[in-house]
């Protein structure tokens, strides 16, 4: 850190409970969790916390209720340089090291962080305002998972990649990720660059710098050698000058469609090799024979998690045309039920949005839709916190397929209701989009689920469940939802030549 005195957070309720389906929690629950917040951030590059050799800062807030965090450095080239310089360094090194002792590593790594959850959970909620229900039940104990996980594949990776019997690490990898999942998104990229031999320079995202850093004290914490993990914060300048470094041999990222094609670009023409994780816009089917109660917490799950800042969310819902009434009044009643609020507090189902421009960006869908003719439904009645950044949970029915609400990424608690009459139509109106992330199917009939999901162009199909992740299974986008899988061996061969 490159400042001196710390201030200290208590946070009461995120503590209490520790109910949790995942098996990947370990640390016994404290009675408060003390979270240490610095004033002041620098870079983690070499294996130290460093200076920016320039002078631009910013600050991350708490979108909860507007105060500054900290204030975290916007990189320069020169810091990038450095940042890439440490990393080609150690890759000499860490290349060479026996696999089984990279292992070691990850698998320290791995422990260090469930000892550190609610540590790591309470700061993801205060930084990025997802409810601290989901960062401890689910961000945190993935990041774990990712880690071990890839722990596990260091001395194993001959088996990764069929007809590949001796592979090899590519080098020096520029890893760019978003806000919805800082910590998790971190693991996603780090854990299996590292299993593979590489090393790595990442750039959390602006709004959500704190947890990557904390990240970075965990590998200090571990050990790890100088250089393997680089951590530079700053905005979009600072990954564009990343992802365009010419010391660079493998581009990650994850983010807009947007940013994810002005990327390809910059890299076309070049030795460097790219994965991108874009955005989305994943239709959940449900039929007329599903059950129904299931289905709707499905629902629940697919768009609201996460305040639906969910690359993969089931923002488009296609009901068969016989329970749509029905349906969508158990969904309104359900829906109403649900808790906006304090995102620190364990009952708290919906966050807050993770920053201003965010919110315009939700509510100015939220006008289109209505001008566009559909009907909206918002829960719910109590107020909501007089500062921060919220949006209610809203669904809109009698949306029309060519709308924006029905086809543009609204990364948000806003999901588009609409119907189908027939399987063959629902496959239609499902790959009807320019995106492929995810999709899901509710139905009581397996034969169905086996003939529409080898149908659905989606990289990530689930049925009669959402939004489940697991670091063995591969995740990515068909058409421009991006390119490449992340997870399990598919993703390992995207490290490796
Ligand atoms: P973004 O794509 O601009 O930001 C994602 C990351 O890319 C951040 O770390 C950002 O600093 C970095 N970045 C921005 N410009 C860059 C550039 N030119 N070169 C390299 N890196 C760059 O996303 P956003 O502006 O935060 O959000 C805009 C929209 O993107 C959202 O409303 C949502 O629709 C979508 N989004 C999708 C995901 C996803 O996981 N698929 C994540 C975040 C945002
Ligand atoms: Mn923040």
């Amino acid at each position: 850190m490159d400042s001196s005195p710390s201030t200290s957070t208590t946070d009461h309720d995120a503590v209490t409970s520790g109910a949790n389906g995942s098996g990947w929690e370990y640390a016994p629950a404290p009675e408060t969790t003390e979270v240490r917040i610095e004033p002041r951030y620098g870079l983690f590059v070499g294996g130290r916390f460093v200076a920016s050799k320039g002078r631009r800062r910013m600050s991350t807030l708490n979108p909860a209720n507007e105060r500054e965090l900290a204030s975290v450095v916007q990189s320069n080239a020169a810091d990038v340089d450095a940042a890439v310089a440490a990393a080609r360094k150690a890759f000499r090194k860490w290349s060479r090291t026996r696999p089984i002792e990279r292992g070691k590593y990850l698998f320290r790594i791995a422990r260090r962080i469930q000892e550190r959850a609610r540590e790591l959970a309470v700061l993801e909620t205060m930084d990025g305002g997802k409810p601290i229900r989901e960062s401890r039940d689910v961000d945190v104990p993935l990041v774990a998972q990712h880690f071990f996980h890839h722990a596990g594949w260091c001395d194993k990776l001959r088996y990764a990649i069929p007809g590949n019997d001796d592979p090899r690490p590519l080098g020096v990898c520029a890893q760019v990720i978003p806000w919805n999942f800082p910590l998790l998104m971190a693991a996603w990229k780090i854990a299996p660059a590292l299993a593979c031999g590489n090393t790595v320079v990442i750039k959390p995202a602006e709004s959500t710098s704190l947890t990557a850093l904390r990240l970075a004290e965990i590998f200090q914490e571990c050990e790890l050698p100088d250089g393997v993990v680089n951590v530079i914060t700053g905005a979009g300048e600072t990954g564009r000058l990343l992802v365009e470094h010419k010391g660079v041999d493998k581009v990650a990222f994850t983010g807009s469609t947007e940013v994810g094609k002005m990327i390809a670009r910059s890299c076309a023409g070049t030795s460097k090799r790219v994965t991108l994780e874009l955005g989305g816009k994943s239709p959940n089917i449900v039929f007329a024979d599903a059950a129904i109660d299931q289905a709707i917490e499905g629902v629940v799950s697919a768009i609201w998690f996460n305040q639906g800042h969910v690359c993969c969310a089931g923002s488009r819902l296609f009901l068969e045309e016989s329970i749509h009434d029905e349906f969508v009044r158990r969904l309104e009643h359900r829906m109403r039920k649900l808790r906006v609020g304090d995102p620190l507090d364990k009952n708290t189902d919906v966050g807050a949005i993770n920053s201003r421009d965010q919110l315009e960006k939700i509510n100015q869908y939220l006008e289109h839709g209505i001008q566009e003719g559909a009907t909206m439904v918002q829960c719910c009645d109590r107020p909501l916190p007089e500062s921060g950044f919220w949006c209610r949970p809203t669904f809109f029915t009698g949306v029309q397929p060519t709308t924006r609400i029905a086809r543009e990424e609204i990364f948000g608690p806003v999901l588009s209701v609409m119907t189908f009459r027939t399987p063959e139509e629902a496959v239609q109106r499902a790959n009807d989009t320019p995106y492929g992330l995810s999709a899901g199917i509710w139905t009581d009939k397996g034969a169905k689920v086996f003939e529409l999901s080898s149908r659905l162009k989606a990289g990530v199909v689930w049925c009669n469940t959402f939004n489940k992740f697991d670091a063995a299974s591969p995740f990515g986008g068909y058409k421009e939802s991006g390119w490449g899988r992340e997870g399990g061996r598919h993703g390992l061969a995207a490290y490796l030549a």
